[in-house]
């Protein structure tokens, strides 16, 4: 079945067609590790899990690479200002290499609790140190930087389609944007190689021809892209932000490197929205998976509300949604968990599931026909295996759900032998009062066809 993505290059959905047979390429923007990861950043590693997740379910093989930003970026995206790494630090007051691996560590543990397979490369910028001196000394010698006081950069001028992801109007930049250009030539070049100041020791730095200091925020990407996929393939991610800055720098370096944009599909995932305003780290005022768990939200009630909008639509986040979506999933766990084993998953649900995900991943349409199975005629063993199907893209890990073991004292157990006693002699009165009994020490017994089930109140 034909597989169909909205590519931000030509701003169109496109046929995906792999580059190469054997492997995909797939490329994703990593986060910067001077805090935690928010649910909006995750909200865009969700999206990309799904893209993977459907490439596999198309039977391709995916090389998905993950970067871990722990160099460089700076707080402003125009070059200036500290390195978010060492500002992180001061704030936390540990060193930035210390932060670097913490947050790493947390955002991987992220990843996992959002059941996201993990990438079968992860690389970070600080490993790359090499692979980005030489990138930048072949971007100088085919003539695309200038040296200014405080590092080398990229001339956007020397590229007649600079920006072109963006759709951007240098021309209007020029004219409109009152930035405070410095030593820069045009607002839009952009820092390969930054020296380390004079008056403070850096934390993380490192010697290269043009004197010591630390890569660029743009450059590791196209390194590290370069290094483990190749200098053209399949399918580069990250969200919106990126478009304009990261993403078309990348392009840039790329192009004048090895005269390609890197990647043939440019997809990216729209933002997390909370009252009406983007989620940003910066602000320090952000929620993390944490602050789900801290309100007893499984994580994977997350994902299952970030499945229910299309990742090219952004999302407003409500405690009142996200505790829907949890109901949803308990509902969808006890209905699955009954449904007998053994059976075949339906083919005309499967060819439907599979025309959903392959229109540039309709995820709100895949879930209406996971609901839909549940209430259909299906055999219960065949929704179940129908289900199986689904989750190897949805991902919600139906298949290692089991209702949690509850200890019930032996207190409560005879109470309820008694009362099943009594209900078998007819004492209705008396079976009435031990429910009433049973109940008072916090559990709740229920009378099914298969005898009593026995729960936590
Ligand atoms: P960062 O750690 O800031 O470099 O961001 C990591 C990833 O999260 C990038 O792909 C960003 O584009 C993405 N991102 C940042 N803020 C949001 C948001 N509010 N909603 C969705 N994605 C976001
Ligand atoms: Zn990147």
């Amino acid at each position: 079945m034909q597989l169909y993505l909205y590519d931000n290059w030509e701003r169109r959905l496109r046929l995906f067609t792999p580059l190469r047979q054997d492997w995909i390429g797939l490329y994703c923007c990593g986060p910067t590790v001077y805090d935690y990861a928010h649910i909006g950043n995750l909200r865009t590693y969700l999206f990309e899990d799904i893209l993977r997740r459907t490439l596999e379910f198309n039977g391709h093989q995916v090389r998905h690479v993950i970067n871990i930003t722990d160099v460089g970026h700076l707080v402003s995206d125009a070059d200036e200002g500290e390195d978010k790494m060492e500002k992180g630090s001061r704030k936390a007051g540990e060193s930035a290499w210390d932060i670097a691996e913490k947050f790493t560590a947390a955002f991987k543990a992220d990843l996992r609790s959002l059941n996201m397979l993990p990438p079968a490369i992860w690389c970070k910028a600080t490993d790359h140190i090499a692979e980005q001196i030489d990138f930048i000394a072949t971007i100088e010698q085919k003539g695309f930087t200038y040296i200014t006081s405080d590092g080398v950069y990229f001339d956007t001028s020397r590229q007649d389609d600079y920006g072109y992801l963006a759709r951007l109007n240098r021309d209007g930049i020029e004219a409109g944007k009152r930035v405070e250009l410095g030593e820069k030539k045009q607002a839009t070049d952009f820092a390969l190689w930054k020296f380390s100041p004079t008056n403070e020791q850096r934390q993380m730095e490192w010697d290269s021809p043009w004197g010591r200091g630390f890569p660029g925020w743009h450059i590791e990407c196209s390194a590290m892209s370069t290094k483990y996929l190749e200098p053209w393939f399949d399918i580069h991610c990250g969200g919106e932000d990126h478009i304009a800055i990261h993403h078309s720098n990348e392009i840039a370096q790329n192009q004048a490197c090895h005269g390609t944009r890197l990647a043939n599909y440019w997809l990216h995932g729209y933002f997390l929205q909370i009252d009406a305003d983007k989620m940003s780290k910066s602000s320090g005022d952000f929620l993390r998976l944490q602050s789900l768990l801290d309100r007893q939200i499984d994580p994977l009630a997350y994902r299952l509300l970030c499945l229910s909008a299309h990742y090219r639509s952004q999302m407003n986040f409500s405690w009142e949604a996200l505790e829907a979506a949890q109901t949803a999933l308990g509902r969808l766990r006890d209905t699955y968990f009954a449904y007998p084993t053994g059976g075949e998953a339906d083919s005309d649900y499967m060819m439907r599931f599979h025309a959903a995900i392959n229109q540039d991943l309709n995820l709100p349409k895949a879930l209406a026909l996971m609901w839909e199975v549940l209430k259909s005629s299906l055999h219960d063993a065949d929704k179940k295996a129908t289900l199986n199907q689904f989750d190897r893209v949805l991902g919600l890990d139906l298949l290692n759900w089991h209702p949690a073991k509850i200890i019930i004292p032996e207190e409560v157990r005879n109470l309820v032998e008694q009362r099943r006693l009594s209900r078998l002699n007819k004492h209705w009165i008396e079976s009435d009062a031990l429910r009433v009994e049973i109940q008072q020490l916090g559990y709740e017994v229920e009378d099914t066809p298969d005898g009593v089930r026995i729960s936590k109140r």
